[in-house]
């Protein structure tokens, strides 16, 4: 698998903007961004992107970075200009920061997907927990 840096102005300005308007909480942090070769998955779960964040580990090693999205290159070509701004403001909302509350000391972390379900179970059981129902409500009040 290839891997190389992202360095599109395009991409890092979406980022840019995304964080200043919605991820105010990340502003601070550095973000590294890379294109992957293909993106992994099957047809119907392919992972268009991901968001790690860069271990004390990486850190030593020289990795100037809080955090880092990698792109892959083979999808990213199929989406439009409004998928490519989607899916970059999906991987930022993986990133997020805590305050520690007695030393104050602020640490990132990846934060994981508001609904975790199969549409098999929500159409046999309903909204059976909050966090389905809290997505359905959200989808309902969304204008196409
Ligand atoms: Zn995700």
């Amino acid at each position: 698998m290839l891997y190389w840096p992202c360095t599109e102005e395009w991409v890092l300005d979406v980022i840019k903007n995304l964080v200043s308007k919605y991820h105010t909480d990340i502003a601070q942090a550095k973000i590294g961004v890379i294109w992957k070769e293909k993106a992994s998955g099957d047809e119907t779960n392919k992972k268009l992107a991901t968001m790690s964040k860069v271990s004390e580990k990486q850190k030593a090693s020289g990795v100037d970075y809080n955090f880092v999205m990698e792109i892959a290159s083979d999808t990213w070509n199929d989406l439009t200009p409004e998928q490519r701004v989607s899916l970059i403001d999906h991987e930022l909302c993986h990133a997020g920061c805590e305050e520690d509350e007695t030393t104050s000391e602020k640490k990132y972390t990846i934060i994981k997907h508001d609904l975790e379900e199969f549409r098999s179970v929500v159409e046999r059981h309903g909204f059976w927990r909050d966090s389905v129902t809290k997505f359905a409500e959200t989808m309902k009040n969304v204008k196409e």
